[in-house]
């Protein structure tokens, strides 16, 4: 991996799933990793990373956040949800949170963050997408897809205004990936063994992302110096 010593990484949503599997990757990278998240219990049995309630919902807390932690090198906006179902099924007000903590969670954390990067001229972000985003229509996601292609714009934007003060702003577009959420929205279905076969169908590579294996992109995203305004797809050949 892209040696992260000397940098400071914070990463939201870094309990369980993607957020986790990062924290342990820039922690073995020689980051200085705080992971932070709303499940306590979750991060207590984080190794090697500092840890901290912080609630991507509650925006005088992230500031205050970040106004206490002082410099950051690194954010990586892990947080987000998923709405699963369509138009029809989706509420306003599933729209709506799902654009708080998928979208206004991100711009919270990266307008905390970035008035110090701009004074240091460096820094870097990388923020959760999705395929199901703008790059591909993926059933029973409106409200997921709607607010994963805000993120993408998100991302584009924050790179462009800013690649003259050296911060690079990217997004990771995953697949299916093996967490818990995916666990729950799996047994949601009701059949939890064949809503399982019919995702590891959809990928060609023939099985789900281990979580890891995204968290390896994040680390290396950190360290692409030259790579910005990005949306990375790591999707075993989902969108090939
Ligand atoms: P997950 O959904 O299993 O865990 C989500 C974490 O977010 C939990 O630890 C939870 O406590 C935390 N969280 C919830 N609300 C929060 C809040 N208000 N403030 C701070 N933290 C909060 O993890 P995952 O499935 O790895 O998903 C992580 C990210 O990756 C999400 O943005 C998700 O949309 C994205 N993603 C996941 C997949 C997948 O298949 N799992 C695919 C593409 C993208």
């Amino acid at each position: 991996p892209t040696p992260m010593t000397g940098q400071r990484v914070v990463i939201t949503a870094a309990a369980q799933g993607i957020g986790r599997a990062s924290a342990l990757a820039f922690a073995a990278a020689g980051a200085e990793v705080i992971a932070t998240d709303i499940n306590m219990d979750g991060l207590s049995t984080l190794d090697g990373c500092r840890t901290a309630r912080l609630d991507v919902l509650d925006g005088a807390a992230v500031a205050a956040f970040f106004a206490d932690l002082g410099p950051v090198d690194v954010l990586f906006n892990c947080a987000g949800v998923v709405h699963a179902g369509g138009i029809l099924e989706a509420s306003e007000a599933d729209l709506e949170f799902a654009f708080d903590l998928n979208v206004r969670s991100m711009m919270r954390t990266i307008r905390a963050v970035l008035p110090g990067m701009v004074d240091r001229g460096r820094g870097a972000i990388i923020n959760m997408s999705s395929v199901a985003s703008s790059i591909k229509g993926v059933p029973n996601r409106f409200a997921y897809s709607t607010t994963k292609a805000a993120v993408l714009g998100l991302t584009k934007s924050v790179a462009a205004d800013h690649v003259g003060h050296g911060i690079r702003c990217n997004a990771i577009c995953p697949g299916t990936v093996q967490s818990p959420s995916l666990d729950d929205r799996l047994a949601a279905t009701g059949d939890a063994v064949a809503a399982r076969a019919a995702f590891v169908a959809r990928q060609p590579m023939g099985r789900i992302a281990d979580a890891a294996e995204i968290a390896d992109l994040a680390v290396y995203l950190a360290g692409a110096t030259y790579t910005t305004g990005q949306a990375v797809c790591i999707d075993g050949g989902w969108t090939l």
